[in-house]
């Protein structure tokens, strides 16, 4: 990913003022905005695996989400829309392809309409303009092939390739001065009187401070940083399916259902990307692994010794069976996204991406809702930056800078 002539693949400093570890596009915004803050402090990034955003950045449904469903007054909400408004502003200037192409959240049956209401009140109340809702008629002008009793139409909904956000973001920050260096596992951080001992797997580096950007991952190094071990990281997988392309005509934008209101997963939708592909997904499944694996012996371990995740297999067990079959039978998991449109056959899909959700869940079992940070001695933590982490990520690293200044 990185561009030829910038300092990313640099061997990684013995020496700087800040690391941020872990380069998915959460990490890499913190980067270019602390550096363009400080231009003149060394700055560098520690990504464990050769090439950036490999996990969450790049898998997964690619929308710039406009900030509806979030709690007003949730970060999740004042981050979201922020970030949103500045990210499009950001692909304008960097001409990096995107398109404000609109959503339709679609209702299928009356029960779900007090669901829409409630979401059109969230979205007001979070400032979104241009919200409207639509009946069957009007849902078929937008989508022509969808079908649903009401829907809310969001017109400033969009969709971008996060990698190619995440890759300007990592070329604004080394043509700044700063370095990037992939390979470089970060395994602990020592905190002493006036320096930061980061030990990683290409030796050591000391800094004046650290901020953790890790994803799924973000639990192990807070805890490796000395921070409470409360909230942990349960991964769940997101599994895709595509259209074939005869069929793409049947989505024009981006298609969803309305969201189960206690779970912070939207639902199987139909979303288009701005390379043309038409995406059918995620499934919501609780993963054995952190990255693509299907499994890993030590994450599983570390999910089932945790006993939030305990609690959430108590609570939502019926969830998790549906999942679980839309996961194992393609039949099943079409016949969720025909729902929405009816013309949709098994024939029309093949199999696509998964991406592992990194979500927070606390020990007593409640899977936390909004973005959460934490500080240890020297380093600031992202503990949960699960989706629109990657719409709001301009915000985010605004966020976290501000309190980088504070605190360090
Ligand atoms: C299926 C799915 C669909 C989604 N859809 C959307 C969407 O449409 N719109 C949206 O806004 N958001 C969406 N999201 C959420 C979004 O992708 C994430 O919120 C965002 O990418 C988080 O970025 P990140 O940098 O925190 O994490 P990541 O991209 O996962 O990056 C974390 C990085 O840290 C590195 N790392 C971890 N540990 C270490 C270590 N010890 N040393 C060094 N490096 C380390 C990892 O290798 C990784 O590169 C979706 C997520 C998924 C999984």
């Amino acid at each position: 990913m990185p561009a030829a002539g910038q300092q990313i693949g640099a061997q990684p400093p013995d020496r700087c003022d800040i690391a941020i570890v872990g380069g998915g596009i959460v990490g890499l915004a913190v980067a270019r905005e602390l550096i363009g803050r400080r231009p003149r402090a060394s700055i560098c990034v520690l990504e464990r695996e050769t090439d950036l955003s490999a996990h969450q950045t790049t898998r997964n449904s690619g929308v710039i989400h406009a900030g509806i469903y979030y709690a007003p007054g949730s970060l999740k909400a004042e981050l979201c829309v922020q970030g949103a408004r500045e990210l499009y502003a950001y692909c304008e200037e960097r001409a990096i392809q995107h398109e404000r192409c609109g959503k339709l959240i679609v209702a299928t049956e009356a029960a779900e309409l007090p669901g829409l209401d409630e979401l059109e009140r969230r979205g007001r109340a979070n400032g979104l303009h241009g919200l409207r809702r639509l009946d069957a008629a009007g849902i078929g002008e937008l989508e022509p092939h969808a079908a649903g009793i009401a829907a809310l139409h969001s017109p400033q909904t969009g969709i971008v390739d996060f990698r190619a956000v995440a890759r300007a973001y990592a070329e604004d920050f080394a043509s700044a001065g700063g370095t990037i260096t992939t390979g470089c596992e970060v395994r602990a951080l020592r905190p002493g009187a006036r320096r930061l001992r980061i030990l990683h797997t290409r030796g050591a580096t000391e800094a004046g401070h650290a901020i953790c950007c890790g994803g799924a991952w973000a639990d192990r190094l807070a805890v490796a940083a000395g921070a409470d071990p409360d909230p942990r990281i349960v991964p769940f997988r997101g599994a895709y399916l595509r259209l074939v392309p005869e069929r793409r005509h049947l989505v024009r934008s981006l298609i969803y259902p309305v969201p189960d209101p206690s779970l912070p997963f939207l639902g199987v939708h139909l979303t288009r990307r701005i390379d043309g592909e038409v995406l059918v997904g995620p499934t919501a499944l609780l993963a054995a692994a952190r990255d693509a694996r299907r499994l890993r012996p030590a994450d599983l371990r570390d999910t089932l010794a945790w006993p939030g995740a305990w609690r959430v297999f108590h609570r939502w067990w019926r969830t998790g069976l549906t999942e679980m079959r839309l996961a194992a039978s393609r039949a099943a998991f079409v016949s969720a996204a025909a729902r929405y449109v009816p013309e949709l056959k098994r024939r029309d899909v093949v199999p696509s991406f998964a991406g592992v959700r990194a979500q927070a869940v606390t020990r007593d079992g409640r899977l936390l809702d909004d973005f959460a940070f934490s500080a240890t001695d020297r380093a600031l933590h992202v503990r949960n930056a699960p989706s629109p982490a990657a719409t709001s990520s301009l915000a985010i690293a605004r966020r976290v800078a501000e309190e980088a200044e504070r605190l360090f």
